[in-house]
């Protein structure tokens, strides 16, 4: 019986964003068929997109899709600027929603599975219950609307498709609160970070591994468990309370932590004005995806600790 964890195929589109690369350091070179930046395959381009995927993909759909060797698309590229995308709604739109509605499309046309991720910013943050897949978006920024049209226009291309819902993504690649933080404590003697906002840091590489360790349950095109769901560890904190459980585990590893725990203050985040709102609440229910493919979830801590000891290696 052929191992079916080693015989799906990914093409992977967004290759050097946080998600893309941690989809880069799980995938063995023959799982990795294909992977492009934003040089080889421009998501703003939207009159060309279409060709230009198809071109990409050409080489690896004989004989991918044999039902044996099952070819997926990722994609982990985004707009992902969320305040800047207050004054370039046009872009954010383009690149979050339109043209992961035409990757959608070629997808579904050519029967091609497609992976996608979307955000906790679709919904307003109410209340400090964890939002369910159910419940209704209603996002507070230009980024947050054009993620969720993003994902209306996955789904309306009727393919066989996940969509990943996420939140405080955090990785060794790329920048990152968790990095920024790290750095932060190095250099001053006291800190003030944000309380008023709950949710839970989401190590990038979580979001590689549980969609590909899913795709081994997801055999055929008409399996019902296709579509939207939360993926983030359980559990959940603060700004605040991440920035202090991240410094006090760097300290005992022994990196040279100039704050102490004393001088990293709680504030409001209305002492650190941005232009897009965000939701006080980015607590995502994970329950759904559990159930469906029988997984637990870690809790967000152990993902902080393995990203600080990687990069304390480095
Ligand atoms: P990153 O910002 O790290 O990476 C985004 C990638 O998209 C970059 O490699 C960027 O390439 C690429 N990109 C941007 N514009 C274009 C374009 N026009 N054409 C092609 N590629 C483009 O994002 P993450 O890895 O953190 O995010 C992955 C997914 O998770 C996204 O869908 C995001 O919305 C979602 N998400 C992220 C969260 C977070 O905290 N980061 C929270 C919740 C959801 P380049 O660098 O060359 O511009």
């Amino acid at each position: 019986m052929p191992n079916v964890e080693h015989s799906t195929r990914i093409f992977l589109i967004g290759a050097n964003g946080q998600v893309g690369q941690a989809w880069r350091d799980l995938l063995t070179d023959e799982q990795l068929v294909g992977a492009v930046d934003h040089k080889a395959l421009d998501l703003s381009q939207l009159d060309e997109l279409a060709d230009r995927l198809r071109e990409h993909l050409q080489p690896h759909l004989q004989p991918l899709q044999q039902q044996s060797q099952p070819l997926v698309i990722v994609n982990a590229a985004a707009y992902t600027a969320v305040d800047q995308a207050q004054d370039h709604q046009q872009q954010a739109f383009d690149i979050n929603a339109r043209a992961p509605g035409i990757i959608a499309d070629v997808a579904a046309n050519l029967r091609i599975p497609l992976i996608h991720y979307s955000t906790d910013y679709v919904f307003d943050g109410h209340g400090e219950q964890a939002f369910v897949e159910s419940d209704a978006p209603a996002p507070l920024s230009v980024y947050g609307r054009s993620k969720l049209a993003g994902e209306q226009a996955v789904a309306a291309a009727n393919g066989a498709h996940l969509i990943f819902r996420t939140s405080w993504v955090f990785g060794v690649h790329g920048q990152n609160f968790l990095k920024t933080m790290l750095r932060l404590a190095q250099e001053r003697d006291a800190l003030s970070v944000v309380d008023d906002q709950i949710g839970a840091p989401t190590p990038a590489a979580l979001l590689a591994q549980v969609p590909f360790d899913i795709l081994r349950q997801l055999q055929e095109r008409e399996d019902p468990r296709w579509g939207l769901y939360h993926l983030c560890p359980t559990e959940h904190t603060s700004w605040h309370g991440y920035a202090c459980y991240l410094i006090r585990q760097a300290r005992e590893m022994g990196w040279s932590i100039r704050v102490t725990d004393d001088a990293i203050k709680a504030v409001d985040s209305s002492e650190f004005p941005v232009k897009a709102t965000r939701p006080h609440n980015s607590r995502l229910c994970t329950q759904k995806l559990q159930n469906a493919f029988g997984l637990t979830l870690p809790a967000w801590q152990s993902g902080v600790d393995q990203v600080l000891a990687q990069l304390d290696k480095q």
